[in-house]
């Protein structure tokens, strides 16, 4: 559903991605992992159009994302083919990043209003839906500020679910709570990745979890792809040094 084909991507001198291929089928859970600075949260941030890229194709079920058909070949995008795209998927930042001076309702109805063009209160339901799966049904009316980092990280993933997309990317979604509110967050996407359709691309620290609701894992290095495998095979018996030594550091 995802496909990376020797995608380069670069910010001024710095390459941050070369050449790097890679491939996320439906319904599967990818965990990346990696260094500080190795690409990961690019990749996100590429498929979720908030980042161009200098070389290479990205294609997302089946179409490519930065680029469209025209007379002669492929053209890049226009703003209305990166719209259509978009809507296919769905991110949680790791500062959770709500609208401070909306409620938490609102927060989630904002955008299946403005973008899909549903009725308040069909939006509504969907939130309130939402909320309930989240363990957030009591807090509709409140403001992101009077919630804790775990409750608001939980309004962050019901709002990427109000807009029913079919890849859902989590950038770090616990590195900025508090230890205690971790187990809270992880529990609902540890929820969302029993859903058989749901393809969930996951960047995180938290290794044991990865472990735990993985179908592989993807060690990014250096903007490559440096191994790749099961969980089992990647924790267990990493073959690359650099690996080795990453999970040494982490674990
Ligand atoms: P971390 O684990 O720290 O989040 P990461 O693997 O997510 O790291 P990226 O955020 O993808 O890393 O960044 C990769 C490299 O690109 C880094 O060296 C970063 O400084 C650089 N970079 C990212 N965004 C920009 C930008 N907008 N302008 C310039 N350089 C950038
Ligand atoms: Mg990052």
């Amino acid at each position: 559903i995802i496909k990376f084909d020797k995608v380069v991507k670069r910010f001024g001198d710095l390459t941050v991605l070369d050449a790097l291929d890679f491939e996320v089928m439906r319904g599967e859970k990818v965990s990346i992992i990696g260094p500080s600075g190795s690409g990961k949260s690019t990749v996100l941030r590429i498929l979720m159009t908030l980042e161009g890229i200098d070389g290479g194709l990205v294609t997302v079920g089946g179409e490519p994302l930065w680029h469209e058909p025209g007379p002669d070949g492929l053209r890049p995008a226009s703003e209305a083919h990166l719209r259509k795209m978009r809507a296919q998927l769905g991110m949680v930042f790791q500062q959770f990043n709500l609208f401070p001076h909306m409620t938490v309702l609102r927060n989630i109805t904002e955008a299946p209003v403005k973008v899909l063009g549903l009725s308040k209160a069909d939006a509504k339901l969907r939130a309130e839906e939402l909320l309930e799966r989240v363990g957030l049904a009591d807090q509709a009316q409140k403001y992101p500020h009077q919630l804790s980092g775990g409750q608001q990280q939980r309004v962050g993933i019901a709002r990427a679910l109000a807009m029913r997309p079919s890849i859902l990317l989590f950038d770090e979604p616990t590195s900025a709570l508090d230890p205690e509110l971790v187990g809270e967050v992880l529990n609902v996407i540890g929820q969302l990745a029993e859903e058989h359709d749901l393809t969930m691309l996951l960047v995180t620290h938290e290794m044991r979890f990865a472990r735990e609701i993985s179908d592989r894992v993807c060690f990014f290095d250096q903007g490559q792809i440096r191994e790749e495998g099961t969980p089992e095979e990647l924790f267990s018996d990493p073959n690359e040094d650099r690996t080795r030594e990453f999970l040494k550091a982490v674990l």
